[in-house]
């Protein structure tokens, strides 16, 4: 019996048909996202909507219960066995998830850890280089970031500005094919928030592929080639800024915006 193979992609993200739910609430209910290598991509919706989730989905670090995620033709979390898509085992999913990087709200630095320990550990614990390989690599990356000098303090000696920095570096250190940002400036002071945008802003430019849940919109609308805007687990509208933005079609993104902006 033959079995199925993916369909042909286009993007390097295709998010299809996924619903999840907890506990009979379903909070994704029917996402299809095609993203292209090198775009940006802004999420925008209300508390709750169901952006957090679906970031989470994207790595597998949330199962789904319905449809499939994949990232450069590869099924994350999943196979196919049989027509069918089964769980990976654990070992196989952080394969998989190295090729999507993730940066939180909180930061989720390792507090033991200096800086450069921090950005040194996954690469290492991967086998992807040696001890020399991956220090010599996560210099490169402290400095790509503008914290060469801070190499060897500890995330609490850090400002919340300099510790998201360190975790954009650490999510660089895989060489993932699409970086993942959950509102990586809400937990920050107002004047730290300039410093984590130029980092973003200049891995827009130069050709990363983004996804950024954010509550910057302007931010969003200077960086991103397309917003996406979630309500209740669907995508109500997307587009370019330009429209999104200025002239939205539907009714709960112009009430959002309206309070956002
Ligand atoms: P957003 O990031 O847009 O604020 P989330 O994706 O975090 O939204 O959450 C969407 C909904 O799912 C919310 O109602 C939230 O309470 C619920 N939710 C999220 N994670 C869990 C979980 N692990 N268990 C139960 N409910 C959850
Ligand atoms: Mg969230």
């Amino acid at each position: 019996m033959s079995i199925a193979a993916p369909a042909p992609t286009t993007g390097l993200v295709e998010i299809h048909n996924v619903h999840k739910s907890y506990g009979g609430v379903e909070v994704l209910a029917g996402i299809d996202l095609t993203i292209a290598p090198g775009e940006v991509v802004a999420i925008l919706g209300p508390s709750g909507s169901g952006k957090s989730t679906l970031l989470r989905t994207i790595n597998h670090l949330e199962s789904v219960d319905r449809g499939s995620v994949t990232v450069d033709g590869q099924l994350i979390g999943y196979e196919l066995r049989g027509g069918r898509l089964h769980e990976l085992r654990e070992k196989d999913i952080l394969r998989r998830r190295t090729q999507v990087g993730i940066v939180f709200q909180n930061f989720n630095l390792f507090p033991h850890l200096t800086a450069l320990e921090n950005i040194v550990e996954a690469p290492l614990a991967l086998g992807r280089t040696t001890r020399a390989g991956a220090r010599n690599l996560a210099e490169r990356l402290l400095g790509r970031v503008g914290l060469s000098d801070k190499a060897d303090h500890f995330p609490r000696q850090l400002s919340g500005g300099q510790q998201q920095r360190v975790a954009i570096a650490r999510a660089l250190a895989l060489d993932p094919k699409v970086l993942l940002f959950d509102e990586p400036t809400s937990a920050l002071d107002p004047e730290l928030v300039g410093e984590v945008l130029d980092v973003i802003r200049a891995l827009a430019q130069s050709g990363t592929t983004l996804v950024i849940v954010t509550h910057e919109i302007g931010f969003a609308r200077e960086v991103a080639d397309r917003i996406v805007f979630i309500d209740a687990g669907r995508i109500l509208e997307e587009g370019p800024p330009s429209r999104v933005l200025v002239d939205p079609e539907h009714p709960r993104t112009r009430e959002f915006l309206a309070k956002v902006l």
